[in-house]
């Protein structure tokens, strides 16, 4: 696509245009760059302002996971225990830090556990988790615990009052069976539709740089539309020692930022974070708040991996013109 291609593509989407697959794949093919980038930051501009939010996961270790996931330093493809070394802070050291973020301008906190299904004795222990922190905390709650059947959502809506559910579905249909073959890509489809009905706002998230194509990841955003979400976690692959992945190169950033600007193309005003790995790439953060980020992870407790730094975070954010949501 052109200059004058692109722009007009934007202004349609100022209009209510919902980009088809063929014109997302036609505009990653610009030569256009920079006005590709610069459009999708006017989109955010349109549709969400000036508000920035900034999110933080805890996770739950519960031992090493019994799936799959090639990607992931939890699952039975790893070679190293993780698990055995991962943060498992109680829960009053993670209040204490959830405090010390809120203070900061966190908002919103994922709590996030390493197992696919949680039987209801585990739902109890992280419902009486969420409660102790909603209790002492007062922040918002966003539960990621995997693919919960509709009976356990209602189930936590009810016992919790949180009104907002994750769930990752980590990349296309087309790429997924090489990427975990022990959870059934529709189950987490059917969980995010279930959580939408049952009235919770719903989260996903992908990993790119998995070895999948920008057609997947167009086929991502467009899934995500679908699915009607209210916000998805752009990770960046990190690729763990002891994993299937481990020598998996790193994205350019050319394709790191067209994936954020493509993302919100398809997806104008949902909430597009800048998830896992940012601070890796801290070189591209300042033209990924450029390209249509309007959210991002900070102070995160990574397994086995160094956490962003606020302060320097919140600064970048307000310094680009952002509002921080408190
Ligand atoms: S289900 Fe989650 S914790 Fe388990 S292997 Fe997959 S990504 Fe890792």
């Amino acid at each position: 696509m052109n200059f004058s291609e692109i722009k007009e593509l934007k202004d349609k989407i100022f209009s209510g245009h919902q980009i088809t697959k063929a014109e997302a794949v036609k505009l990653v093919k610009t030569e256009n760059i920079e006005t590709l980038y610069y459009s999708a930051n006017q989109i955010r501009a349109k549709f969400c302002g000036p508000f920035f939010e900034m999110w933080s996961v805890f996770h739950q270790n519960l031992g090493r996971c019994e799936n799959d996931c090639n990607f992931c330093p939890m699952s039975t493809t790893t070679k190293v225990d993780y698990y055995a070394t991962c943060d498992d802070s109680d829960v009053n050291t993670q209040l204490e830090s959830i405090l010390k973020l809120k203070n900061k301008g966190v908002n919103h906190i994922e709590i996030d556990v390493t197992h696919k299904k949680l039987n209801d004795e585990q739902l109890l222990e992280m419902i009486n988790m969420v409660n102790f922190i909603k209790v002492n905390a007062d922040i918002d709650i966003c539960a990621s615990f995997g693919s919960l059947s509709r009976e356990q959502l209602v189930r936590l809506k009810a016992e919790t009052k949180i009104d907002s559910y994750h769930c990752n579905i980590e990349t296309s249909e087309n790429f997924y069976p090489n990427v975990c073959t022990t959870i059934d890509i529709n189950e987490k489809y059917k969980t995010l539709k279930n959580a939408k009905e049952l009235g919770y706002k719903i989260y996903s998230g992908c990993i790119i740089g998995m070895g999948e194509m920008m057609e997947d990841r167009i086929d991502i955003a467009l899934k995500l539309r679908d699915l009607n979400v209210d916000g998805v976690s752009l990770n960046i692959m990190l690729p763990f020692p002891g994993t299937p992945l481990e020598k998996q190169l790193r994205l350019s950033n050319q394709e790191i930022l067209t994936t954020f600007a493509i993302f919100r193309f398809i997806n104008p005003k949902i909430k597009i974070r800048f998830a896992r790995g940012h601070h890796l790439i801290k070189i591209i953060e300042k033209e990924a708040l450029r390209a249509g980020i309007n959210s991002s992870i900070v102070g995160e407790l990574l397994v086995n991996a160094k956490s962003s730094d606020i302060d320097n975070d919140v600064k970048l954010f307000l310094e680009e013109g952002f509002l921080i949501k408190k």
